[in-house]
């Protein structure tokens, strides 16, 4: 985050004034914050925790450790204030419907845990002081007369072990998880807790008020809505997409109608591949469908013509005649392509706009399958794939943790037979291009089709779709996306 030298002199002495007020670089945000920030400050915070949240919700902890966390416990009370500022702008944003809700928290509880663990122990104990939540460590003599309990009741814990670790004394309600995973010995409605365990009990006092919180703060929701300023911003916020924008104009006219069979197979992720045999299969899609389907049709290059096509030739095997079709869904397809209307050139949707709004109901097949189908048709549905046994389990488990990008970053690895997918996915059309250069060898479809339907060869040395802006290896890609992350939480 850059700051003019003016605003850098100006928070400088806010932070200073606010030492009090961040004493310790973690918090459990539970009080919002009352000073004056500007819109635009207001919208770069916002965006840069939405950026880290997609990092800890695609990366995971080992990237997000190596930079962020480090910069967080350093006594950095400017960082600290961005932390607790942005926390409160995401949660306004992001308080607005139950899957908003839902995302927000487990990427916050994630990046919560993550910095707890990075703590020193010394600072680990102050910040449960400082929270109210400050155990007793057991003494020695109670330790070890509790020995043999305590070694056989906590996994892992041999008596070596059980003598090396302090324990600690916390009352069954702010255990009630480790209780009931009988990963703790519990006595006269206390359980002993090993040090290492804490963390769970913080993150489960720290889910309970998140979760308390959001609640509350989506009750004040119609003041927010009536303010003209913001609600444009936050609606913004909670359907932002911060990648890399999939815009098409570089790849038109590179896919043929006669590849799309094949793709939808070998470089469609789930979403697409459902909507294409489902409008294959039904001869039509309504219009949830109609606008992810075809917005990613158009992303991967078909133009206009080829789209009205396509859809014109599949709906008129359908209920649908030639004269209804041209009336009615032609106007709609030029529209998405912006010759009609607004005249905007609609994007197409990331996988968090398709993750988070306009869920799918009853004969609809637009969506998430891996948010929005139940997990067992998911299950058959994979298993019909052939994707083997091990890989459906480890899929459904992390659909279980709402690890929806995750799980399909699973699917690509296994369509595509690798072990590590070498990004991280945010939108449908990513998963395409990263599958097309994997399987042509870092090159697009061979192949382009001209207006007038006719294959033409194209030379290696053709431009990559988006190529340019895909590193090559996960490390690469997350160093890209953690470029500026570094500065999250410092000042320059
Ligand atoms: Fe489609 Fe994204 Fe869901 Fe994958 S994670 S199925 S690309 S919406």
């Amino acid at each position: 985050m850059e700051f003019s030298s003016r605003a850098r002199q100006r928070h400088a002495r806010l932070a200073g004034d606010r030492r009090e007020q961040y004493p310790h670089s973690l918090q459990f945000y539970l009080e919002p914050p009352t000073e004056s920030i500007s819109l635009v400050e207001f919208e770069s915070f916002a965006i840069d925790r939405l950026r880290l949240l997609k990092v800890v919700e695609n990366l995971g902890v080992s990237y997000v450790r190596a930079c962020v966390l480090q910069a967080l416990a350093e006594d950095d009370y400017e960082a600290r204030r961005k932390d607790h500022i942005s926390h409160f702008i995401l949660r306004l944003a992001y308080c607005q419907s139950e899957d908003l809700r839902r995302w927000f928290l487990q990427q916050e509880m994630d990046l919560f845990r993550y910095r707890f663990n990075e703590l020193t122990e010394n600072l680990m104990q102050k910040f449960l002081e400082h929270v109210n939540l400050s155990f007793e460590a057991i003494g020695e003599d109670l330790k070890n007369q509790l020995a043999n309990e305590l070694s056989t009741s906590t996994p892992g814990f041999t008596l070596a072990k059980v003598k090396e670790q302090m324990f600690y004394k916390v009352g069954l309600a702010d255990a009630v998880d480790l209780f009931r995973a009988r990963r703790v010995f519990i006595k006269d409605g206390f359980a002993y807790v090993p040090f290492k365990e804490i963390d769970v009990i913080v993150l489960n006092n720290y889910r309970t008020k998140l979760s308390k919180a959001l609640a509350l703060t989506a009750r004040s929701l119609p003041s927010i809505q009536s303010d003209e300023r913001l609600q444009p911003l936050l609606n913004h916020l909670s359907h932002s997409y911060v990648g890399p924008d999939y815009s098409v104009q570089k790849n038109t006219g590179k896919i043929s109608l006669e590849q799309i069979d094949a793709l939808s197979v070998k470089s469609f992720p789930l979403c697409m591949r459902q909507l294409h045999r489902a409008l294959r299969e039904s001869h039509h899609l309504r219009h949830g469908g109609r606008m992810q389907y075809g917005l990613f049709l158009k992303g991967i290059g078909l133009t206009l013509e080829q789209a009205l096509e396509f859809w014109k030739k599949e709906f008129i095997r359908g209920k649908v005649d030639a004269d209804k079709f041209d009336k009615g869904y032609a106007y709609s397809i030029r529209h998405n392509y912006g010759k009609e209307g607004k005249r905007t050139d609609y994007t197409p949707y990331s996988c968090m706009k398709i993750i988070m709004s306009n869920p799918p109901g009853q004969g609809d097949y637009h969506g998430c399958p891996f948010r929005h189908s139940d997990p067992e048709l998911l299950k058959q549905k994979l298993q019909s794939y052939k994707i083997p046994p091990s890989g459906v389990a480890q899929v459904l488990e992390l659909v279980k943790g709402m690890h929806y990008q995750l799980a399909c970053q699973k699917y690509f690895e296994l369509t595509h037979d690798v072990d590590d997918i070498g990004f991280s996915l945010n939108h449908p059309n990513q998963y395409f291009t990263e599958s097309q250069k994997l399987l042509n060898g870092g090159r697009e479809p061979k192949k382009e089709f001209n207006n007038s339907g006719n294959f033409q060869q194209k030379n290696n040395s053709q431009e990559s779709i988006n190529s340019s802006s895909t590193p090559t290896s996960s490390k690469e890609k997350a160093d890209t996306e953690l470029e500026g992350l570094e500065a999250y939480f410092t000042e320059d």
